[in-house]
This record gives structure tokens, C-alpha cells and sequence, in this order.
């Protein structure tokens, strides 16, 4: 493996180089909370599998972590080892913009997969059917987030929420859609709300790629030593995030990275590099399909620079 120190050289330089970009993509404006985040903004962070981290620029300042969260109500759902779940949200890239209604029409009202908004919704359903009054979907979310990110400060920002069940249109559209073909079992406002929620949990750079270290250990805190998930689960997600992390462009993320990845319309991305580490990017400015522009440049420019991918 690269030498450490090497890290944090291979980070400033990236900075350096990444800084330049401002200006070139444009903020989430249709979620109304976040149209006013201050657009030139780049942080990121590597946790390596034994915890030590490297960071640079604002890595202290949290964000929306948005559809990164899908990957871990995706872990919970897993967890749940849910049959039907197979017949309810399927594994194959969409091609199609993460909120798209035209596909779900025509396919009976099953999401192509868990990382596109009405697969994400479908599993906020799953969710909430095998919960406890004890414990709801989620609280075991945030549980789940606490526990992997080894910080238990990490909340949600409410007035994300409000403001994305007031003008979430579209998702609510996906939602109806879905009640319609009798893929949604519980109440639409009650899943929204949950799915709404769950993208407005904030995290820094720091905390998610802490977070996302069990994916790098076959389901397995390297740090903790607890135990997330099986290692074919781990396997699974991963898969998942390489071919469906980037919606209608986890072809060309793929192509560049070369790492299994998700990302968020808050303009956070994360990337698993299974055996050595877990890198967290932020810039809220996004590409056209809705993905850090910045985000996905640094990232490219770290696995070319240090060599390593998964291939
Ligand atoms: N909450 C956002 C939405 O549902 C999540 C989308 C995303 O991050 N790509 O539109």
C-alpha cells in the first residue's frame, strides 16, 4: 500500500487542482433548503481500514447527505433478510434521471433498483412494515448511522425535511404511482416523510467516510469490530453502488473512478475501496445528472493519481 504520508500530499494537490472548477455546475435549487448552500465549497476525507484519516479543505462542516442515506436503509433492509424484497425493487441500472416517473409506468411500478428515488421509497415502505412501535424506521436509521460513523451527534435537519415534503412533487408522484400498482403496503404520507427524513441527516466528510468503512471490510467495522452485515451483503451493496450508485451516469463514474460509489443531490459522494479505505468528497455544485461535479473530478483524480481502484 501507498506510503501514508503520501495520502495527504495526493489530497492537497487535489484541492489545488479541484478549486479551479467552482462556478462550472449548479446547486440543488428544487429542494428550496438547500438552493441558498454556498456553492464553492470542496472538502474530502480517507478513512483507511485500521481508522486513521486524512482530510482537506472544510471537513469539519456537515451537510445533506441526501440519497447516500439509501445506502443504508438499503443495509437495514438487508439486514431484515426480507424475501419478498427480490419482487418488490430490482438490481439493474434504471439509465433513466434518479427521479424519472416514465419507467415505473411502463414496468408495473417496480424500481429498477434500491439507489434511484422509488426504489429508495419502496425500501422506506419495507422499512416501516418490519419496525416496532418500540423502535421506528427511522430511529433505526440514525441508530444505524451512530454506529457506523462511531458518532453519536450525528442528526437530521428537520427544515430539510419540511421543505422537501412540501415540494417533493415528484416523489410524491413515484409514491402514488406505486400505491397504484400495490407496491407501497403502508401510508404514502407516512413513507414520505420517513424518506424525506432520512436524506436530511447531515454528516461531514469526516463521519462518511467512517461511516462507510464496513463496506470496505466485507461487512465488518475494521475499527469497532462489530459486525454491520454478512460479507455477501457487503459484496451485494457494493455491486449495487457501482452500477446503479450514479444514476443515468454510474457508467461514466465508473469508467472514471473506477470505485463502487453513491452520491447525493447535497453534493456528497462516497467511495468504497473494499481492503484499504472509504474517501468522502463534498462540493455542492452538480453535473447535469445530478452528481458532484467537483466530487466526481477529485475523486477521479485520486484513483488515478495513487493507482488504485478495484481493478
Ligand atoms: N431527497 C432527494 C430527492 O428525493 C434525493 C435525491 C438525490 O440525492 N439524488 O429528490
Amino acid at each position: 500500500m501507498m506510503n501514508k504520508i503520501k495520502y495527504q500530499n495526493t489530497l492537497d494537490e487535489i484541492y489545488t487542482e479541484v478549486i479551479t472548477l467552482f462556478g462550472q455546475g449548479k446547486v440543488a435549487n428544487y429542494i428550496p433548503a438547500l438552493a441558498n448552500v454556498e456553492p464553492n465549497q470542496f472538502s474530502m476525507s480517507i478513512t483507511l481500514i485500521d481508522g486513521q484519516q486524512f482530510n482537506v479543505g472544510s471537513h469539519e462542516s456537515s451537510f445533506s447527505i441526501q440519497s447516500i442515506s439509501k445506502v443504508f436503509s438499503y443495509t437495514l433492509a438487508l439486514r431484515s433478510s426480507n424475501k419478498s424484497l427480490d419482487k418488490k425493487v430490482w438490481r439493474e441500472p434504471s439509465g433513466n434521471p434518479f427521479n424519472s416517473l416514465v419507467q415505473l409506468e411502463y414496468e408495473g411500478g417496480i424500481p429498477r433498483n434500491p439507489f434511484i428515488n422509488a426504489g429508495a421509497i419502496v425500501i422506506c415502505d419495507s422499512l416501516i412494515s418490519t419496525s416496532s412501535s418500540q423502535e421506528n424506521a427511522l430511529d433505526k436509521m440514525l441508530k444505524l448511522v451512530k454506529q457506523c460513523s462511531n458518532d453519536p451527534s450525528i442528526t437530521l435537519n428537520q427544515s430539510v425535511a419540511k421543505s422537501e415534503m412540501q415540494s417533493g412533487f415528484r416523489n410524491i408522484a413515484l409514491a402514488n404511482l406505486m400505491k397504484s400498482f400495490d407496491n407501497i403496503n403502508n401510508d404514502v404520507t407516512d413513507v414520505l416523510q420517513n424518506y424525506f427524513s432520512q436524506c436530511a441527516i447531515e454528516m461531514n466528510v469526516q463521519q462518511l467516510s467512517r461511516s462507510f468503512l464496513f463496506l470496505a471490510n466485507q461487512g465488518i467495522d475494521p475499527v469497532s469490530k462489530e459486525k454491520i452485515i454478512s460479507s455477501s451483503q457487503a459484496k451485494k451493496i457494493n455491486s449495487l453502488m457501482l452500477t446503479c450508485g450514479h444514476y443515468d451516469a454510474s457508467g461514466d463514474f465508473a469508467y472514471r473512478v473506477g470505485l463502487p460509489g453513491k452520491s447525493g443531490v447535497g453534493g456528497g459522494i462516497v467511495a468504497v475501496i473494499p481492503g484499504k479505505m472509504a474517501i468522502a468528497v463534498y462540493s455542492p455544485e452538480l453535473n447535469e445528472n445530478g452528481n458532484s461535479l467537483i466530487g466526481t473530478q477529485a475523486l477521479e483524480l485520486f484513483t488515478t493519481k495513487t493507482g488504485v481502484s478495484i481493478f
